[in-house]
């Protein structure tokens, strides 16, 4: 069995368009610079549901579950409701620090959150939305602080309710496609939140993305980190072979980010064909491949799964 611990939903009929633009990896990372007018249209339209897609991907690929979250412009309540129309193949994460799209710079005060508003969110969508933990966060949209013990104050409130519901929070490493915020995917500072949280688990995703700067530094914190897991979509097999002799399998976890731009991807494999391959050429060993495939997933949201059937099974009777 395959659970896909990192998989964003929802879509716009803008990104839907970008596909033929979008084939590798390149040609995504350039998708915002390249074709500006495109990449921003999305900020302008409505969602649209794309469960029926990634379901067939799921299949396609021999995926059992994945556990989903948003992307730019896609509201929790959103994602709540495409996974609520698939309870058994997908499982919801909130992500209570929404992900900037080219509207709501957060370079402009009214665009950030305070500590205690994202919260206010999370428990919002833990308690009336059942979702089981926290997604990638975009920690540029609470905090613009350098100095590791000061990210880790203007965390508190956010892990006290993570702590308090002893769920996990995925923090992406290296870069995304998205403007601004390198400076904090290099999860140097997340061993302050990691010790001072030791009851909360922490994802680190794409475990630095095969770039040697961001995954010595994602192995650094894991190592002195028991709470620390490390996510291994867009990483390399060699890196992850590194991590299996340093940490181990049981903090190892398989995710493929796929969402509706990466989906495109094709040159040279799928993304989640690629993260299928490194799992298989870091290890021969059946018992290590299945810790990674499915295990350790379980050991971080078995029991948030099985919250997440029981929200939906006693949905009707509150509606
Ligand atoms: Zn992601």
């Amino acid at each position: 069995m395959i659970i896909d611990s990192h998989v964003h939903v929802g879509t716009f009929p803008s990104v839907e368009s970008a596909g033929p633009l979008l084939s590798t990896v390149p040609d995504v990372v350039a998708f915002r610079t390249r074709h500006r007018e495109l990449y921003e249209r999305f900020a302008h339209e409505e969602p649209l549901d794309n469960g029926e897609t990634l379901i067939e991907d799921l299949d396609k690929y021999g995926i059992a579950k994945a556990i989903v979250q948003s992307r730019p412009g896609i509201s929790n309540d959103f994602v709540a409701r495409i996974a609520a129309r698939h309870p058994n193949r997908l499982i919801p994460l909130a992500v209570p620090t929404p992900w900037l799209t080219p509207t709501d710079d957060p370079r402009q005060a009214q665009n950030m959150m305070s500590p205690k508003e994202v919260a206010v969110e999370l428990e919002r969508c833990i308690a009336e939305l059942g979702m089981v933990g926290v997604g990638e966060i975009f920690l540029r949209r609470l905090s613009r602080k350098l100095h590791p013990e000061d990210i880790a104050d203007d965390l508190a409130p956010m892990m006290d309710v993570i702590a308090r519901h002893e769920a996990s929070v995925q923090i992406p490493t290296a870069w995304t496609q998205l403007p601004g915020g390198l400076y904090y995917g290099d999860p140097i500072w997340v061993d302050e939140v990691a010790n001072r949280y030791p009851s909360a688990r922490i994802v680190l995703t794409k475990m630095g993305r095969g770039i040697d700067h961001y995954f010595e530094k994602c192995l650094s914190v894991a190592m002195r980190n028991e709470n620390v897991y490390l996510e291994i979509s867009g990483s390399s097999s060699s890196h992850l072979r590194r991590a299996l002799q340093v940490i181990g399998p049981t903090r190892l976890l398989f995710g493929t980010d796929w969402s509706p731009v990466w989906r495109f991807v094709r040159d040279p494999a799928p993304v989640v064909v690629k993260s299928i391959q490194n799992v298989e050429e870091a290890t021969d060993d059946p018992d290590v491949r299945r810790q990674l495939f499915s295990s350790t997933a379980l050991s971080l949201y078995d029991v948030s799964i099985s919250k997440w059937t029981r929200h939906i099974q006693e949905r009707p009777a509150r509606d």
